[in-house]
């Protein structure tokens, strides 16, 4: 058992001015029972708690961390951006350029680029764009698929938003939800028949190109190309919302590694390299819709920000040098075998997902295609594991419905340890 004592004291004084004593609720354990962490410092593979506990970290921030935590490129870009140059001015740098051409230089549908400072202000402005651009107010979205607490894409949310049961929020008029559509993921029919309807009212399709925030889910064979086909045929945009995939499952994100190329694409976690970045681009002629040289506004007092460019820079040129998506997808497929076989040999119902460094151990037999699927996962059986495991030292997202992330830190013997630790942890449930 883990020392949770400064924990547990820090988590009730933070809850006294903090609702739920987290400011994302992603972050809160109500879906594994107790009381998270407090941490206190990030090293590598590693986060370190207020009661000194050393924990394997496959959250990564939720997804940012990549290179692992620290990493030397990142802090002294950012140490250095600091001293020499200072937090904002609020007018342009070259760093923006800088970061602007990385971008479009590495993913394939990026022609110009807008920097926002979080993954929600990212599909917000998106979204605006889509419609702004075409004229057309009618939004596709995805059952389990998470775009940011965006208003009108708050419909059949993933990620926190599922785990908490409650798939819409009050405060959301239903106004604002009123030209959402959502959908199954990876039900190409149903997308077909509703383009069939309405397709001269749909301004865009948003989708994660592979789901991380109902669990990890692959787009079946065909989906994205669909998706592709059905918006060029009816004047849509396809917006891939790649917050998340995008420099993670390939340099160029997941439409480089599916070679589906969308008219806009959505950018942040990585981007940012831990500090607070967003980014929204793609077709030159959609993307100089946005002010000022078009009338759809969007704005931000801190965008482009100069620590969060020196970060992004650093982040992206050291991924660039280094290539590390060959050895990450390795290294993730041999814990996710390891995974496979403990959950086996201890006779529990599961099934595996990984793209490149993403996966999830579900507990559900069938494979997860969709949110349809995902909702029957056994989350009580997940809340153990996660508590079995987190008493082993290895920290995982606090949620049945959310991807694991393997950083170019992990070593194989960190791999070992933790299939050690799912085998100790699984034959428990079992025997529970
Ligand atoms: C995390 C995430 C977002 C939201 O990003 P924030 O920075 O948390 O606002 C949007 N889309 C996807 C796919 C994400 O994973």
């Amino acid at each position: 058992m883990l020392n949770r004592e400064k924990s547990t004291a820090c988590f009730e004084r933070a809850c006294r001015t903090i609702p739920g004593g987290v400011n994302s609720p992603a972050r809160a354990f109500g879906a594994v029972g107790g009381e998270p962490l407090i941490m206190q410092r990030g090293e590598g593979q590693y986060l370190y708690d207020i009661d000194g506990n050393r924990l394997l970290d496959y959250v990564g921030s939720w997804g940012p961390h990549i290179l692992g935590h620290g990493h030397p490129a990142v802090t002294g870009a950012i140490e250095d951006a600091l001293r020499n140059r200072g937090t904002s001015f609020g007018a342009p740098t070259e760093l923006e350029t800088e970061l602007a051409e990385l971008v479009v230089d590495a993913v394939p549908s990026i022609e110009m680029v807008r920097m926002v400072n979080s993954g929600t202000e990212a599909t917000m402005s998106a979204i605006r764009l889509a419609r702004g651009f075409t004229g057309r107010n009618v939004v596709i979205k995805f059952a389990g698929c998470y775009h940011g607490h965006v208003d009108s894409l708050l419909v059949q949310a993933g990620s926190g938003a599922l785990t908490h049961g409650v798939p819409s929020s009050p405060g959301v008029p239903a106004g604002c939800t009123a030209d959402t559509i959502a959908l199954e993921y990876n039900n190409l029919d149903e997308l077909a028949e509703t383009f069939e309807k309405r397709g001269d009212e749909i301004a865009c399709i948003i989708l994660e190109p592979v789901v991380g925030n109902m669990g990890v889910v692959a787009p079946q064979p065909g989906f994205l190309e669909g998706c592709r086909d059905l918006c060029t045929k009816h004047d849509a945009l396809l917006i891939f919302d790649e917050v998340m995939t995008g420099f993670r499952l390939a340099y160029g994100g997941a439409q480089e590694r599916f070679g589906v190329t969308p008219d806009l694409t959505t950018l942040g976690k990585i981007i940012g390299g831990g500090l607070p970045v967003g980014a929204y681009g793609g077709r030159a002629d959609v993307m100089k819709t946005v002010s000022p040289t078009g009338p759809v506004y969007q704005a931000g007092t801190l965008s482009g920000n100069p620590l969060a460019m020196a970060s992004g820079i650093a982040t992206l040129r050291t991924l660039k040098d280094t290539n590390p998506y060959p050895q990450l997808e390795q290294t993730t497929a041999t814990l996710v075998e390891g995974l496979r076989n403990a959950a086996a040999e201890a006779d529990i119902p599961h099934s595996v997902a990984q793209v490149g460094s993403m996966f999830t151990l579900f507990f559900n037999p069938d494979p997860v295609t969709s949110f349809t699927v995902s909702a029957r996962n056994d989350t009580d059986r997940f809340a153990r594991y996660f508590q079995g495991m987190l008493n082993r030292g290895v920290y995982l997202p606090c949620s049945q419905f959310e991807a694991n992330f393997v950083s170019a830190k992990h070593t194989d013997d960190d791999i070992a340890a933790t299939i050690t630790a799912a085998r100790e942890t699984l034959a428990e449930l079992q025997q529970g």
